[in-house]
């Protein structure tokens, strides 16, 4: 049920219809993309000169409707815009010149694309949308006679050309030409729809996209005789199980093969309607065809990458090899579309597929972050009811591949792409932390994810670790943290913290080792079991979690950063601490020794040593409080003091100054470092390398 218009919601000024039935139409998927669509309300405003004026409020560029607010509109002087209508043409750069100095407060966002089309048509209220019933019509071969046969007279067709001044001229001229149509259907586009009110242009939306639904409904089925869509399965979907073996398998690779010109992140999308149409008889050819809807282009390119798989005759080696060579082939496919279309002076384009789609398993969606990631994922969602529609209602086609290119490489679309805030320095990466919910695991997470990082923080504490990702998710944005359960002693729980990461987001750039424990004791009182324990976590544990990190990053062939968080106890022993002290320094040299044999993988191995770091940390245990205190020979209620005297000369060393040291590891600020050792002992001489 879409939501029914609510008077005393909406407002009762023409902006807050406008922002109430905007934010109505954005709330659904099947009929707004994110992102896309634009609305526009003609009232009259008081000007700073006092003077009534008449504005044009129309969408920003770059804004959702979904969430779209006040300061996302821009309002226009309405009597300057509409002078336009006397011009024969305008180009791109022109129009939005124009457009900014019609603007009546300089500090409002810029008016969307498709701006003319609203200001030229003579009504008080215009949404244009792109809902899938209604682009099944716009793309199908007889798409102009079909929406005449349901329709009738209430559609006007209007042929596809490119938003802009030309289109919007031709809109107003079609409607001129209909003075008893409802709405426009833009072909291969969209609709155009208008109103006295916000209520009525909305209203009118969904009467349109529900007529239309009902259509291709009854062709669907007089067509199908009651269910074989896209021609029916020919691949049935594997069991979630067996889809999750394979991906984790290849998705590793994959990442590589798509990162080539720039890291990607991957989305898994498995959902039933993706299985359908990815197993389907119809997807090989029918998803080649291109791209359902223009605002699609720049976020799922024209064509998805398909991979021929087949589960009942390929095994997991056959899948890796028909995604690398799939890749490749859709690499130069798209640098030959891009040697076709361009003109001189287009930037280039990164050549690697946005979506990919694996019969048995579903699509993989690449983005430059998880939320990029789905959100071409949810296009796609979208361009499988277009195609399921259109062919429904005869045959999909889609616009040319010159088509494609002067949309998806349009400096007005490009322009929205510059409004989000600029990369930072861990920007698509993924890094995952052990010991996640701890004092000095919590802090690196952070620091990595406010520059940009993916974190994944793997911890035996799964309730601590979950809040953490949950506090950084709400902080950096959603889809960037992620909690697993792993105990780093165990191989299975390491390898299950692998594979979780891998099919979260395709892959893994960083590693932090950094789970621990601590035991005080001195020699004679400590037992093997203890003994055992202390190396268990600190160097089998950073052993079995190195190792599924180097397979890992050999896998995906993008080099990577592993970061061992040991102690200035590795370099300079405490008394009564010699499981912990020792365990340290083996974590050195397993480090120095991975570092030995990956560099030429690109993979780099340093190692923090931070001096104590009392803030935040659980291994501050009361027994090994008590044992640190026995060794400095004061009680222990003297402890906190003595740290604090003893670091009046020097800094204290907080969590962020180790988070700090493993930002420089993780970076390519250190692209050049591998087997180091850095220090972070409050910047006296208290633990450098000896
Ligand atoms: P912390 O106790 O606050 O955090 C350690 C985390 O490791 C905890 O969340 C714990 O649940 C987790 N953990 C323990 N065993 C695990 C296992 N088997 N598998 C997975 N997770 C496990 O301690 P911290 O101070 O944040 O220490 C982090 C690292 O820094 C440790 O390796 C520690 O030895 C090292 N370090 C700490 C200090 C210090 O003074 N705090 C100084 C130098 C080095």
């Amino acid at each position: 049920m879409r939501p029914a218009w609510d008077d005393r919601a909406a407002g009762t000024t023409d902006l807050e219809q406008l922002i109430y039935g905007s934010r109505l139409l954005g709330s659904d998927p099947t009929i707004v993309n994110w992102k896309g669509g634009n609305t526009s309300a003609k009232s009259a405003e008081v000007d700073h000169t006092g003077k009534t004026i008449r504005v044009l409020w129309v969408k920003g560029s770059g804004s959702d409707l979904a969430t779209i607010t006040r300061k996302d509109f821009v309002g226009l002087r309405f009597d300057e815009v509409l002078t336009l209508q006397a011009r024969e043409a305008m180009s791109d750069d022109e129009m939005v010149d124009y457009l900014l100095r019609c603007m009546i407060h300089p500090q409002q966002p810029r008016a969307s694309i498709e701006t003319l089309l609203h200001a030229f048509l003579p009504f008080a209220h215009v949404d244009h949308t792109h809902p899938d019933a209604i682009i099944a019509f716009c793309t199908t071969k007889r798409g102009e006679a079909l929406v005449a046969e349901a329709f009738g007279r209430r559609a006007v067709w209007v042929p596809y050309q490119r938003p802009g001044f030309a289109l919007s001229k031709a809109v107003a001229a079609a409607v001129r030409s209909h003075p008893q149509a409802e709405a426009v259907f833009l072909a291969k586009h969209g609709l155009v729809t208008w109103g006295a009110t916000a209520r009525e242009s909305y209203e009118r939306t969904l009467r349109l996209v529900a007529e239309g639904e009902r259509f291709i409904e009854s062709r669907a089925s007089a067509r199908t005789s009651g269910g074989a869509v896209f021609g029916g399965v020919t691949v049935p979907p594997l069991s979630a199980e067996g889809r999750q073996a394979l991906l984790t398998s290849v998705l590793p690779t994959v990442r590589g093969a798509v990162s080539r010109a720039g890291r990607k992140v991957i989305y898994v999308d498995d959902a039933d309607e993706v299985l359908n149409f990815a197993g389907s008889a119809a997807a090989p050819q029918l998803s080649q065809v291109g791209s359902a809807c223009p605002d699609h282009l720049v976020s799922t390119k024209h064509v998805p990458l398909f991979i021929p798989f087949d589960p009942a005759r390929d095994d997991g080696d056959r899948l890796q090899t028909l995604l690398v060579e799939g890749c490749e082939r859709y690499a130069e496919a798209y640098r030959a579309y891009l040697k076709a279309c361009a003109r001189p002076g287009d930037p280039g384009g990164d050549p690697a597929p946005r979506i990919i789609l694996i019969p048995g398993i579903g699509l993989l969606a690449t983005g430059k972050d998880k939320f990029m990631a789905m959100q071409a994922a949810g296009l796609y969602h979208r361009a499988i009811a277009v195609m399921r529609g259109a062919s429904a209602l005869d045959q999909f086609v889609s616009l040319s591949e010159q088509e494609a290119y002067d949309v998806e490489y349009w400096p007005l679309e490009l322009y929205k792409l510059t409004l989000a805030p600029p990369e930072r320095e861990l920007s698509r990466r993924v890094a995952l932390i052990t010991g996640g919910a701890g004092g000095i695991g919590r802090a690196v997470a952070a620091r990595l994810a406010e520059e940009g990082a993916h974190v994944v923080l793997a911890d035996i504490d799964q309730a601590g670790a979950e809040e953490v990702a949950a506090d950084l998710s709400s902080r950096v944005g959603e889809g960037r943290a992620l909690a697993v359960r792993c105990d780093v002693t165990d191989d299975a729980s390491v390898a299950e913290a692998f594979r979780t990461t891998i099919l979260t987001y395709g892959g893994l750039d960083i590693v932090v080792n950094n789970a621990g424990i601590a035991l005080a004791a001195p020699l004679e009182a400590t037992t093997l079991a203890q003994w055992r324990r202390v190396h268990d976590v600190l160097t089998t544990g950073y052993f079995l979690v190195a190792r599924e990190a180097v397979r890992m990053m050999k896998a995906q062939g993008l080099g990577g950063s592993i970061i061992f968080v040991a102690s200035k106890n590795a370099l300079v022993p405490s008394k009564e601490a010699s499981a912990y002290n020792a365990a340290k320094a083996a974590e050195i040299h397993l480090a120095r020794t991975i570092a030995e044999e990956t560099g030429s993988a690109g993979i780099r191995v340093n190692t923090i040593c931070p001096d104590a770091v009392l803030e935040g940390s659980k291994i501050w245990t009361s027994a090994w409080r008590e044992e640190r205190a026995r060794s400095y020979g004061i009680p222990v209620d003297q402890l906190d003091e003595f740290y604090r005297r003893r670091t009046t000369l020097r800094v204290n060393v907080f969590p962020r100054d180790v988070a700090e040291a493993a930002l420089f590891f993780a970076s390519d600020r250190s692209a050049k470092t591998t087997g180091g050792i850095l220090t972070v002992d409050g910047g006296v001489a208290g633990a450098y390398v000896r």
